[in-house]
């Protein structure tokens, strides 16, 4: 697969993404392949069949009976056996979305390709298998799991391509919405839709769901966006509504729907009453039941019926690619937060805000506002609000920054005369602006994150017509408290009348079933009855509102919705269930149990963010699905069900949750309610080791500086057996070694790095800061085809010196350790061991923290700024007295800024690795980076490389996985050099790209040098 950068004329930093080919019309999505040998175990086959009341038990359409070998057989002969999942373990992985629903796949394929596509629907109707595609399983009302086969078109549908200068991008449906984002933005332009779950779900769910957010509204959405669309029927025909001929060809190939279409089309417009109905029903935001807006506002078959796939929740046809037209993008943003007396006043303001021109308006009721109160950042005053006001964040935005004071007044006009608390203050300043979105965007995980153990967080998603939008969420207020539901709380897209509401709920016995039932019951009775409103505005139907959306519709409405999926998929084999379902209850049905299980993960909503982060998600499994393994465990055990599946289950989960999690902590930065997964893999595999291991590690922890020599040791003896017997001897010695002593001992690769040099002779008198060169800088030397004229410690204390801002490395910093090494594999005695010795030895050597210290290796970094719970009392308070920096940081603050620049490289690639990421300093990076090259690359995918200090030396099947993406991105260009900040994952993305990664030290050494 080729990779073009998309903005390759771009200086500064930019990032590239996988892309086309170069020129051509045809997508090609990225080839991965799984790496084999994961898959281990025993394959226990069969359904989880653990009998309990309502819960993920049968769908609409029952799968037909069909042996799990003979699926497996059948499905081997449409794609390759890395790609049909049918171990349990791979099953109940994904058996969750971020619904409150749970169905166990008979399989799992993560399909690649139309044609396989075509074979796969062929399977469905031969075997009569119900089939269910699958993008990011973000989905909230329960359209992404089923019990027939689950067809993941994530990894293996990537391709993007922006096209006509900006004004359109192709996409393919695994293409995730904030990468296309990303890719516009040179552009000026972005997506029409914009949920607010843009960076983790992808462009198959957001047009199958006809998602939408916050300022997209009903104009922008991909319905309105949508130039044209390659879909796939449950027939196998394949239509590119691009083709001029589209239409006839449809017509051919397909009469019955062509003709069926057009007689819906005519049932319609010979009823005016229903024709406004509908035009009325999608002036507001709506994704209950199918679009049928498509009948009135087209014409030809082709076109209703693309516009009718649009929301269609995967259930009338595959979509295999799409092109939207793009919006403008509006980076110019000026943003308030207005506080209102009560609802109604709040609500009166939206339409003058509106008119006015803001682009959001998010409203919060009290419950919501309460909800953040005491975050970080959150001004106090919301503390004392009384106990019937309202909130409404509103942000006007232009392209121009010339357009900074019409913005001003357009918001100072729209205010006068709104009842409002305070007076209203807006800013440009983004970061304070961030400071109010984070006040919006809190409100939901703050519910999740302090909801009771074992509840569900259960959001919906209604709309009311505007000018009722203020007694409707007041009715909606008075059905929590109808209903027990105390901490209900209410916010929503004010300008475009779309609620969401969220409640805690427990699915663990019947009360707590029909209580949900009840209110649910009420909620529609309220919506449609009373309102008129949408049971859904953007959320899709799923299983969640089926039962409800002849209610809302009306009969002759939804007879034509019936009608449609009868004429697209005549064997209701695609997605069933979803959208029409005949059972008056099945949004009762299959619900998901939430088992208490580890405390640092019982608040996950299974919202699925955290997984494009996660090093491990092509290999094994991902954050939320090792979550979704532990409560299915969990509940095994508890129910005493399955012995059999509980011990598959246990053994698979040691690879593929534990060994396989590099413990890097990207997980948390995406997740809505922080979740750190690592910190769980860390304590499993802490209630692993015997207590004779843990002190087994104090004791290494107490000899560090013999570990030092023997790895020295070991990797001298290694290169030299290896000059000697080449690489395959030592791989081979140490494949034995594996084998008799297990996985602990890393594999020898012919990439080794050698033993590092002699550390660089500094003086104390002078310096202006401590420099700590970690274990790995000291013992990890220069790569295979690295320069080894200077070692990364004389690079900085090199460059430090030039800024005329001296460094020294104690004398007895040999011994000393961040502690990592032992934390990360749950070895905590080990680890409180090391961080006291190193804290005490940073006092002395900081003087008692008049000098910062600098640290050279920025996992190690991030360990030490957060090892202070393992400190003793008395090296907590030194602690809190050190100052120490990451090398990025230093730098970046103290040493670039007093630096001359002699020569500029042209183009450099950078890894910022996860602490970097997480200890924000990417962009400090990026700028040493800017001021040595011309041009910097970010990759796109760059993210994880997996190696995680000993990962990649343990289960390189892991680090190969990892950077896969990120190293297909990089074969666009040949860059003067790629730079990172730390040694290990350098060695992975050596092996990775096959370019020699080394610390930006040597960049900026370089630069510098006279
Ligand atoms: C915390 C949170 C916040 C959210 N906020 C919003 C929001 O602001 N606005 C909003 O609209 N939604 C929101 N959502 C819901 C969800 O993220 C969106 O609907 C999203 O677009 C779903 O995309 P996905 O990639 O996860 O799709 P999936 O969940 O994987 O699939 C969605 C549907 O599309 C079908 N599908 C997927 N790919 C294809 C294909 N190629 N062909 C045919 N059918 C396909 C599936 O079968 C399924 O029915 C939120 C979800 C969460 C968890
Ligand atoms: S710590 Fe890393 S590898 Fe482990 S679950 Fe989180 S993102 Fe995945
Ligand atoms: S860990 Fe966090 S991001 Fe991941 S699924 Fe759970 S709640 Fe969502």
């Amino acid at each position: 697969m080729k990779v073009e950068p998309f903005a390759p004329d771009l200086r500064g930093t930019h990032h590239v993404v996988l892309g086309i080919q170069p020129g051509g019309d045809t997508l090609v999505g990225q080839e991965i392949s799984i790496s084999a040998g994961v898959r281990r175990g025993c394959c226990v086959l069969g359904r989880n069949t653990t009998a309990r009341p309502n819960m993920a038990s049968a769908t609409a359409h029952a799968p037909a009976s069909v042996s799990s070998s003979e699926l497996r057989a059948a499905l081997l002969r449409i794609a390759n056996p890395d790609r049909v999942l049918t171990r349990s373990i791979e099953r109940i992985a994904f058996a969750a979305d971020a619904s409150f629903y749970r169905l166990v796949p008979q399989a799992v394929v993560l399909a690649k390709g139309a044609e396989e596509i075509q074979a796969l629907f062929r399977l469905s109707h031969e075997r009569r298998i119900p089939l269910t595609f699958r993008a990011a399983g973000t989905s909230l009302s329960g359209q992404a799991i089923t019990e027939g086969i689950l067809v993941e078109v994530a990894r293996f549908w990537r391709g993007v391509k922006v096209e006509d200068g900006g004004k359109k991008v192709r996409v393919q449906p695994g293409v995730i919405g904030g990468h296309v984002n990303q890719l516009l933005r040179p552009y000026g332009v972005k997506l029409g839709p914009d949920p607010a779950s843009i960076n983790a779900c992808m462009m198959g769910g957001i047009l199958s769901n006809n998602s939408s957010g916050m300022c997209c509204g009903v104009a922008q959405n991909a319905y309105h966006t949508l130039d044209s669309l390659k879909f796939v029927l449950p027939s196998g025909t394949m239509v590119d509504t691009a083709d001029p001929k589209a239409d006839e060809m449809f017509r051919a190939r397909e009469p019955r729907l062509a003709q069926g279409i057009l007689e819906l089309k005519a049932e319609i417009f010979a009823n005016p009453q229903l024709c406004e109905r509908i035009r009325a029903k999608y002036r507001m935001k709506n994704t209950t039941g199918y679009s049928l807006n498509a009948f009135v506002d087209f014409e030809r078959p082709i076109d209703i019926f693309q516009h009718a796939l649009i929301g269609s929740e995967g259930t009338l046809a595959f979509l295999a690619e799409a092109v939207l037209n793009t919006v403008p993008d509006l980076p110019v943003k000026y943003t308030g937060l207005l506080l209102f007396p009560d609802l109604y006043a709040a609500c009166a303001a939206i339409v003058p805000l509106r008119d006015a021109g803001a682009k959001a308006l998010e409203l919060m009721d009290r419950a919501s506002l309460r909800s953040v109160e005491d975050q970080p950042g959150i001004p106090p005053s919301i503390k004392n609000l009384p106990l019937p006001a309202a909130g409404l964040l509103a942000e006007f935005q232009s392209a121009n920054v010339s357009d900074r004071a019409q913005l001003e007044n357009q918001a100072s006009d729209a205010v006068q005369g709104l009842k409002l608390l305070e007076p209203a203050v807006f800013t440009h300043d983004p970061g304070e602006q961030a400071l109010l979105w984070r006040i919006r965007q809190g409100t939901f995980p703050s519910v999740g994150a302090v909801r009771k153990s074992g509840t569900t967080v259960i959001i919906e998603d209604v709309a009311f017509p505007v000018e009722r939008l203020a007694d409707a969420t007041i009715d909606l207020t008075k059905l929590f408290a109808k209903h027990g539901y105390d901490n209900g709380i209410i916010f929503g897209h004010a300008k475009d009348g779309n609620l969401h509401f969220v409640i805690t709920q427990s699915f663990n016995d019947q009360a707590a079933i029909d209580q949900y039932a009840r209110f649910l019951d009420d909620v529609v009775h309220l919506v449609v009855e009373r309102y008129d409103g949408a049971l859904k505005a953007e959320h899709g139907t799923g299983r969640n509102m089926a039962p409800f959306v002849e209610k809302e519709w009306g009969a002759q409405a939804y007879r034509i919705m019936k009608r449609l999926k009868e004429l697209a998929d005549p064997e209701n084999l695609l997605n069933p269930g979803v959208i029409i379902n005949p059972d008056p209850k099945s949004h009762l049905q299959n619900l998901k149990p939430t088992p208490s299980v580890e405390e640092e993960v019982d608040k996950c909503i299974e919202c699925g963010y955290c997984e494009v982060k996660c090093p491990s998600h092509d290999l094994t499994t991902t954050p939320r699905q090792r979550i979704v393994l532990r409560r299915e465990m969990a509940r095994l055990r508890s129910e005493r069900g399955n012995a059999v599946l509980l011990t598959e289950l246990e053994s698979g989960y040691s690879y593929a949750g534990l060994d396989t999690c590099a413990v890097d902590g990207l997980c948390a930065t995406a997740c809505p309610v922080g979740i750190d997964t690592g910190q769980l893999t860390k304590r499993l595999r802490r209630l692993g080791h015997s207590a004779g291991a843990q002190k087994m590690a104090r004791r290494i922890a107490g000899n560090f500086g013999a570990v030092e020599h023997a790895i020295h040791f070991g990797l001298r003896m290694g290169h030299a057996v290896q000059s000697v017997f080449g690489a395959d001897a030592m791989a081979g010695i140490t494949r034995v070694m594996r084998l008799i002593g297990g996985k602990g001992i890393p594999q020898w690769t012919a990439d080794m790095p050698r033993s590092a040099k002699r550390r660089p002779a500094t003086e104390r008198a002078g310096a202006r800061a401590v420099y700590f060169p970690s274990c790995i800088a000291r013992v990890m030397g220069t790569l295979p085809n690295e320069p080894a004229d200077i070692s990364a410690m004389e690079a900085f204390v090199t460059v430090a010196s030039r800024a005329g801002v001296p460094v020294f490395i104690p004398e007895d910093v040999e011994g000393n350790c961040c502690g990592v090494p032992f934390s990360s594999k749950g070895y905590d005695e080990g680890h409180d061991l090391a961080v006291n010795r190193t804290i005490e030895r940073f006092w002395e050597w900081s003087e008692g923290g008049r000098l910062p210290v600098m640290v050279d290796t920025s996992p190690c970094t991030y360990g030490l700024v957060n090892c202070r719970a393992a400190l003793s009392p008395e090296n907590q308070k030194k602690f809190d007295v050190l100052k120490i920096l990451d090398g990025v940081a230093f730098v970046h603050d103290d040493v670039l800024p007093k630096l001359t620049i002699h020569r500029k490289a042209e183009s450099v690639a950078l890894h910022p690795v996860c602490s970097v990421v997480k200890m924000n300093l990417s962009a400090k990076l990026e700028k040493i980076a800017q001021a040595c090259s011309d041009t910097v690359v970010v990759p796109m995918s760059a993210g994880c490389c997996g190696f995680a200090g000993d990962r990649g030396f343990l289960f390189p099947e892991l680090t190969e996985s990892a950077t896969r993406r990120e190293a297909a991105e990089l074969q666009a260009a040949v860059h003067d050099g790629y730079f990172s900040s730390s040694r290990t994952c350098e060695i992975g993305m050596t092996r990775a790209t096959g370019h020699v990664y080394r610390s930006f030290l040597f960049l900026l050494e370089q630069a510098t040098r006279q």
